[in-house]
């Protein structure tokens, strides 16, 4: 039975697998990215943040200082009626304590520090009702290094494709080492300002070795990949061939006088984690199993 109590401590337990280990396809991409570098100062770079990687899980430790902001993806079956989003809320609480997660969350603009991650729409939580019988709760620990590079930009529908690959070629290169690449590129193309931006983070939620099911968007996917990696930009900007591990894009259709483009960095410190509660109790984890 899916209790309070079991949700505070599943997202307790998510937290600290997330923080502590990358996802598979996150860890493959950097362990590609240091075979296919040749140079040695993108290699050097890449070695340290491999052995970042395996202390952190080793010793189940945060693998970054910045255990980020935390933002929830919750998909709820029909007839729970507990309360989810308080049971998580303390599960963040607890594992502030007890990860520990760096206290990070704080008032905008007093810049007051609860000391506890939690705070006025802090956890931030994204619901989707579904029709499985289970609850699916995917948690990202955002980091600020990242976050602070993101961008949006409203084209003209006549800038098109060309625009958008403008754009997003000019933000990486302005952003540099600042999202500590190589990072993932989250593009949310289409809706409207607000929703492109929710697309964006959303995209960064889809494993690097799943291209888009649309293949017009894989395409672009790819050939933006390519085009960053071109750059030079490297491993935490100091050069090299790897500037990102992916590009994953989200769409939505838009206004016929808009193209909303917005852009949200995942650092390669890429955390993000799914677990599934189901109705007898059992937990799954799917990003972090063992
Ligand atoms: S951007 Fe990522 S890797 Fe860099 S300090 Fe922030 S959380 Fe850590």
């Amino acid at each position: 039975m899916i209790t309070e109590d079991l949700v505070r401590e599943v997202a307790l337990d998510l937290l600290r697998r997330t923080v502590t280990r990358l996802p598979a396809d996150v860890e493959k991409g950097l362990k590609d990215a240091f075979e296919s570098e040749t140079e040695e100062v993108p290699k050097m770079q890449l070695k340290a943040i491999l052995e970042n990687i395996k202390l952190a899980k080793d010793n189940v430790k945060p693998v970054c200082q910045d255990t980020g902001i935390t933002i929830f993806y919750v998909s709820m079956p029909t007839g729970v009626e507990i309360d989810v989003e308080k049971a998580i809320t303390e599960g963040v609480r607890q594992a502030t304590k007890e990860v520990p997660l760096r206290p990070n969350a704080v008032h905008p603009m007093t810049r007051k520090n609860p000391g506890d991650n939690v705070g006025l729409r802090m956890p931030y939580f994204n619901y989707k009702f579904w029709d499985r019988d289970y609850l699916e709760i995917t948690v990202m620990a955002k980091g600020a290094g990242s976050e602070n590079m993101s961008k949006l930009a409203m084209l003209t529908p006549s800038q098109g494709i060309k625009g958008i690959k403008e754009f997003v070629l000019n933000e990486v290169v302005r952003a540099s080492g600042n999202p500590c690449p190589p990072t993932i590129v989250g593009l949310g193309i289409g809706g409207s300002a607000d929703i492109s931006g929710k697309l964006a983070k959303e995209a960064l939620m889809r494993p690097i070795d799943q291209p888009n099911e649309d293949p017009e968007i894989a395409k672009l996917e790819k050939e933006l990949k390519e085009a960053l990696n071109e750059l030079g930009i490297g491993p935490m900007g100091l050069g090299g061939k790897t500037t990102v591990l992916g590009v994953n894009i989200e769409y939505a259709y838009c206004h016929t006088a808009s193209l909303p483009v917005s852009l949200n960095f995942q650092c390669w410190a890429a955390r993000r984690g799914t677990v599934q509660i189901h109705p007898d109790g059992t937990v799954k984890h799917i990003t972090h199993e063992g």
